[in-house]
């Protein structure tokens, strides 16, 4: 099989909504009128960001998921995508379930393959999405204002001790082990939150490094700190009650770190003013998405970290939980 015939079988699709898809030099897309564009670009490498072992299907959903979930954070409409893949061999065992996991996300958020690259090399897939928003109305980490209520949609935690197990470095009861590699090889991107919170949230971010790291980038953007109710955000973890029954597994510190700073969860973490608590209740009903206040936007103290962790009784925690940085 050639590259251009890997590219008709497939990665060539109709595109009702773009004006031209793959096929051309480039491919042509048509805003509607007064509407801004949002752009982002997310690369999963093997062995970075997945393992060679991986289900093709669910690493097709994956590699839009995470792009998608940008636009979700944004509260963009997804219209379009770019695939650039590197692969190291046309193998049609692979390319079939990868292709059909991709393009039923893809279908499911009416986002058009409009065009990529594909070469061959160590496997490397670079996805480009393109969503709309009316104008002034994009969700962006630098709005958050002191007094605002902080939220998280969904669960925490989960995609993590997956990983952990995959790692070796943990074992989980099997209905737990199965529900928690569900959320980290098949994340659910939070796109009509996303839409619902315009006009809602103050300020939003999408979790894939873990809350605390994501939420430090609102804080950063926004020139404001934190408090965060540890317990309630572990509690987020949807496997918890498997975890404490089958005890000695692993204690509350570990619970807390998977919930707090565990990564590829893919959830919203955002800010509203206390004036919208009814909306921000509208908006995940209309989501069908669960959302929970877990803390406070706070003036950013002069010195120390911008994130204060407490715990139910209100009070301070101590815990060292970097968000994961790819060159820390
Ligand atoms: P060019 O050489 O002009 O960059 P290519 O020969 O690489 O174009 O690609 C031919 C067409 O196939 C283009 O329209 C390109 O966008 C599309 N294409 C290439 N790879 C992919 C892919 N993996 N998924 C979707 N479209 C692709
Ligand atoms: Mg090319």
């Amino acid at each position: 099989m050639g590259e251009f015939d890997l590219i008709r079988r497939y990665f060539t699709r109709p595109t009702p909504h773009a004006v031209l898809g793959v096929g051309d030099d480039c491919a042509l897309l048509q805003p509607r009128p007064g509407m801004q564009l949002a752009i982002s670009s997310d690369m999963l490498v093997e062995g970075r960001h997945f393992l060679s072992t991986v289900d093709p299907a669910a690493l097709g959903h994956k590699a839009l998921a995470v792009n998608l979930s940008d636009l979700a954070a944004c509260g963009a409409q997804p219209l379009a995508f770019t695939l650039a893949l590197a692969l190291p061999s046309a193998d049609a065992a692979w390319l079939e379930p990868f292709s059909q996991g991709l393009l039923a996300l893809a279908d499911a958020h009416s986002c058009e393959l409009v065009g990529g690259d594909t070469t061959r090399g160590p496997l490397n897939i670079c996805i480009t999405v393109f969503g709309e928003v009316p104008p002034g109305q994009a969700l962006l980490r630098s709005g958050a204002r002191v007094g605002d209520d902080l939220y998280v949609s969904g669960t925490l935690g989960d995609a993590r001790m997956a990983l952990e197990v995959f790692r070796g470095t943990l074992s989980l009861p099997e209905a737990a082990f199965s529900q928690a590699r569900q959320r980290l090889e098949r994340p659910t991107p939070r796109v009509a939150l996303g839409l619902a919170l315009r006009g809602v949230a103050s300020a939003a971010a999408d979790i894939s490094d873990g809350l605390l790291g994501d939420l430090g980038h609102i804080l950063q953007a926004s020139g404001v700190g934190a408090v965060v109710d540890a317990d309630v955000a572990t509690n987020l973890i949807a496997t918890r009650a498997d975890i404490s029954c089958a005890s000695g597994i692993f204690g509350l510190e570990k619970q807390r770190e998977y919930a707090l700073a565990g990564g590829d969860d893919y959830e919203l973490v955002f800010t509203a003013p206390a004036s919208a608590r009814q909306a921000v209740q509208a908006a995940a009903a209309q989501a069908q998405t669960p959302v929970t206040r877990i803390g406070l936007i706070e003036a950013r103290a002069a010195q120390g970290p911008a994130i204060r962790l407490v715990d139910a009784d209100g009070q301070r925690l101590d815990l060292d939980l970097p968000g994961f940085d790819h060159f820390g």
